[in-house]
Formats: structure tokens, sequence, C-alpha cells
């Protein structure tokens, strides 16, 4: 029997901030993965969501006791215009669970029929986006990142009219909660003083127990998003739609619609079809993140009364971005102490990487062995950065050869390559899920890769690149 102890905590906010519905069934659901260590982690049997029943409620079937189904209210801006009113679309939230040590998540399906958001959209999810989430959440989490989490991926037997028809699926999404900058924006557009007021107490308490007060919740989430963004900085990470209703209050990487990993390193690498102004370049993470938490700061001022204090408190952004920045970086040249010189250090090699159309993860990933140079076009630059790098190693006492073992624990040898996620969508779409389930395999252990599965490390061929992502909603 499927037993989930629910304790359901967003209900209790107030009725504007979601509206209560049940999933809508499919005609024929079948499991494709189950993540048993995430169900562990939630102190659920996952055995039990291997049977019908379990399986039932993964699709939305059935409606497990305890659980209180609902799709959440938001607002957001969508590349720099105000859009008002979003909500969850194509997603219910069942409810909250609490682990043994007293972490709490919620349990969303994800694709799952209509809501009262779902303007022109069916609510559902193709296979292809239900794959890729997994596949790159799961992978952020093994990489260290803040993320999202996948419980499940069940097909649903179902067509999805999108340019063709393809296969409907459900992703199960586990996250420390779904509250973000766009829920608070939403709350403030109503100009509801009692309930922006209820939001702040709620999170506050969720995310942030020991801080007070709207501006301490700014400032948590300041520090959080700067963390994080830098950590998505160090792994060549591209989010493509970072729009306001696609940033966490908890500091969790969500929305893994058009997302990519950079291969050849550009600094201002775009995937996304739709990011046509470039907002969302790689390079301009950092500057759009101070952008969406202003539109926080804006949406807590009311609460805050005190527009210096705001000020002072995303000024402290760019600071706390650099430092944690510098700190990845650092990590990730094998450098155990702090000097000056370290910030040029890093972006010579990066100018280096850009110019020499060196491959991003491979570069990091080979550094202090012969084959780090034969990533760039011209090896003789490496060879010229390398030697100034071996120095300031040798500053604090340490060869190559030393730090070798720091550099395989910092840089991954595979992230999941948008060709890779393509090839494994599309065997899926033809009923193979052996592509998807060894790309799976390895990018769980991102920092050692079997000598069978070197394959996946390899930037694509001519012919396998993918130029452009799709939100794929
Ligand atoms: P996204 O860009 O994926 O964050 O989605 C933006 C908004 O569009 C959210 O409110 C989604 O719930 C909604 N949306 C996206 N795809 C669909 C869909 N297939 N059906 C209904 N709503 C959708
Ligand atoms: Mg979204």
């Amino acid at each position: 029997m499927v037993q989930i102890a629910f304790d359901n905590s967003y209900v209790r906010l107030p009725a504007q901030l979601y509206s209560r519905l049940a999933p809508t069934p499919v005609t024929d659901p079948s499991l494709i993965t189950l993540n048993h260590s995430l169900a562990n982690r939630l102190g659920l049997d996952a055995k039990a969501f291997e049977t019908p029943e379990g399986i039932a409620i993964l699709a939305g079937n059935a409606v497990p006791s305890g659980a209180d189904p609902l799709a959440q209210t938001y607002g957001g801006h969508q590349f720099g215009n105000w859009s008002g009113r979003l909500g969850d679309g194509r997603a219910i939230l069942l409810g909250e669970v609490v682990t043994p040590d007293g972490a709490r998540f919620d349990i969303q399906l994800k694709g799952s029929g209509p809501t009262p958001y779902s303007r022109n959209g069916d609510g559902r999810a193709w296979l292809g986006p239900v794959l890729r989430e997994y596949l790159v959440s799961e992978a952020m989490h093994a990489l260290g990142v803040p993320t999202t989490r996948a419980l499940a991926a069940v097909s649903t037997g179902e067509r999805v009219q999108r340019e063709e028809g393809y296969p409907g699926a459900v992703l199960t999404r586990v996250a420390s909660s779904h509250i973000r900058v766009g829920t608070f924006q939403y709350m403030a557009a109503t100009e509801d003083a009692e309930g922006l007021a209820a939001l702040v107490e709620h999170t506050l308490a969720r995310h942030y127990p020991d801080r007070q007060g709207p501006l301490g919740l700014l400032n948590g989430v300041i520090e959080r998003q700067a963390a994080l963004i830098a950590k998505w900085m160090g792994l060549g990470f591209v989010h493509g739609v970072m729009n306001t209703d696609n940033m966490t209050i908890s500091g969790e990487t969500i929305d893994y619609g058009p997302c990519a990993f950079i291969d050849t390193y550009q600094p201002m690498a775009v995937y996304s079809s739709i990011d046509h102004a470039e907002r969302y370049a790689f390079a301009r993470q950092p500057d759009v993140a101070m952008w969406n938490l202003a539109q926080l700061a804006t949406s807590l001022l009311p609460m805050i009364n005190d527009q210096k204090a705001a000020q002072a408190a995303l000024d402290r952004f760019p600071g706390l971005f650099q430092s944690a920045w510098t700190d990845v970086f650092r990590c990730k040249i094998g450098l155990q102490t702090a000097q000056d010189g370290d910030v040029a250090l890093i972006h010579d090699l990066l100018t280096k990487m850009a110019e020499g159309q060196a491959d991003f993860t491979n570069t990091f990933r080979a550094l202090g062995t012969q084959t780090a140079r034969d990533q760039f076009l011209d090896p003789a630059s490496f060879d010229a950065w390398q030697a100034i790098w071996a120095a300031r190693l040798e500053a604090e006492g340490a060869t190559l050869e030393d730090r070798i073992d720091d550099l395989r624990q910092a840089n991954p040898a595979v992230i999941p390559r948008t060709h890779r996620i393509e090839q494994a969508i599309h065997a899926a779409v033809a009923d193979d899920f052996a592509p998807f389930n060894r790309l799976l395999t390895a990018l769980l252990s991102p920092y050692m890769l079997p000598h069978e599965q070197a394959d996946l490390a390899k930037p694509p061929a001519e012919d396998e690149i993918v130029p452009r992502t799709f939100c794929g909603t």
C-alpha cells in the first residue's frame, strides 16, 4: 500500500494563492522510471510506487489519502515584461511531506491536466520535456547544485499535440517548495497586505527560520541566489528562461525547459529558441538574477517600508556573487588559498578557452593532465597559461600532481549534453529507454565516468550539434 504522511501547509495560506483541484486521469499509465534514492530520502516506500496503485498516483489517476491537491497562483515577468497572473498551468501540488530529519518537501505532478491557470495550454507534457527535466535535475543534484528533483516519470498512453503528436508523460517533481519570486509579485500586485504578510511568514518559517521580517527574507534569498548562480557558472549551465516565475525563494534551480550545458565555451552562449534578445545568455545570468531580485524587493517594499534598506540589501548581490564565483573557480583550478591575481588568472583561462574554442567541461576536467592543451585550437596559448598557473600553485607549496585528485573532485567528467539528451528522447519516443537509462546512470556519478561510458563525455560531432532548445511545453 502506498502511504504518504502528508502534512500540507500551503493550503493554510490565503485562498487567492491557489485553486484546489485534482489531477485529470489518463488512459493507460505506465512507469518509466522511479527514483529509489529520492523516495528513501522522503521516507517513502519506493516499491509501493511500482505497483498499479502507486503508478495510478504518479499518473494523477488516484489521489492518495492525505493529499490536498492544488494549483498554485503566481505572477511573473517573462523576458522583462510583466505578464500578470500566471500560475501552475500544467502542474498540481499533491501536498507536502516532512522527512524524519524534519525537512519539508512538495510533491507535485507536472503534466497532470488543465487548471484555472492553463490559459490556452492543454495542461499536459510530452515525453521529451519530462525526460529532459528528469535527467538534468537529477544531474544537477549529483553535481551538488540546489535543485528541484525528479521522483518519477510515467507515460500516459495518450498523445499530446504539439508541432506533431507525441507520447504524453507526467513528471513527479519534488522541491523544498515551489514558492517563486513571482508568487510574491502576484501578492503584491493584488495589493493584499494581509496576504503578503502571511506569505512572508510562511516562507520565512519554511526556508529561513533564522531570519526575521521581509528584509530578513530578502537578504536570505539574495545570498542563496548568489551562491546558486555561481554554481551554474562553474558548470557552464545556461538556464535559458530566467523569468521571475522561474526563480525560487528557496534558492533551488527550477524549470528545466530550454536549459543547456555549454559544449564549446562561449560566454554569450544562448540556446533557447525564443530568447531572441539573448537576455538569458550564459554571461548575463548574474545580472538577470539581480534584476529578478529587484522585483522581489519591489514586491516586499510595502512591508519593508524603507527603500534605502531594500536597496542596500540588493547592493550586496554583486559582491556576494563575485565572492561565490571566485570560490567556485578557485576550486576548479585546484587552489586552496586566496591570493591577489586569482580572479585575473581564472579570467585569463576563460578568455583563452573562448578564443581556443575549448570544450567547457572537458577543459576543466583535463586540467593537470597532458590532454588539457589538446582542447585548444592553439595549444601553445594554454601552455603559456599553465606555466603561470603552475607558478601560482607553487606559491601555495603545491605541484599540479599534488592537486590532481582535488581537480577531479571539482570538475565533472560528464554533464547532460544537449545532443545526448536529444538522442535519449528520440529513442524513448520509439519506445527504447536504454539510452535514457544509460545516460541517467552516468549522470548520477558525474565525477567518475567508467571507460564503457566515455562516449557520453564527448562533445557533439558536427552532425550531432543541437543549436536550439525549446521550452517543450
Ligand atoms: P514556463 O515558461 O514553462 O515556466 O511556463 C510559463 C507558464 O505557462 C506557466 O504558468 C505554465 O504553467 C504555463 N504553461 C506552460 N506549458 C503549459 C501547458 N502545456 N498547458 C498549460 N499551461 C502551460
Ligand atoms: Mg515555469
